[in-house]
């Protein structure tokens, strides 16, 4: 694990998969998070600012689309609780983002035929 301060343009090591993560990614100049987990340290405050002194890992929890269509994914920090967005980048692992994307439809809170029921109730009001 690299010491808290140092930059992360140089790439680090993954503290979720521990794997290698090349500072120069496709689509961003702040990489911060790893392309194959998606995982995330607490560091920012604002993308790229360095501002955080939290430091827990940040889970990769949903993905948001933006206006311009463009992704971003949704971070929780395990030790704090701060939600953080940050744009992926070109070499983000595709499976893992789809499979955020789906979760809620996946698992839904609710059994998905009501939704039919009460779109007819709208629609006769
Ligand atoms: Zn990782
Ligand atoms: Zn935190």
């Amino acid at each position: 694990m690299r010491a808290r301060g140092s930059s992360i343009e140089a790439g680090f090591e993954c503290a979720h998969c521990g794997r290698d993560v090349f500072a120069d990614a496709l689509g961003t100049k702040h990489r911060n998070h790893c392309p194959w987990c998606l995982w995330s340290l607490h560091l920012d405050d604002r993308p790229g600012d360095r501002a955080a002194y939290c430091g827990g890992e940040m889970e990769p929890v949903a993905v948001e689309v933006r206006k311009d269509g463009e992704w971003a994914l949704i971070h929780r920090c395990r030790a704090c609780g701060a939600l953080g967005a940050n744009r992926i980048a070109g070499d983000d692992n595709a499976l893992v983002l789809v499979s955020l994307a789906v979760r809620p439809l996946a698992r839904p809170a609710f059994p998905l035929d009501r939704l039919e029921h009460g779109d007819e109730r709208e629609l006769k009001r």
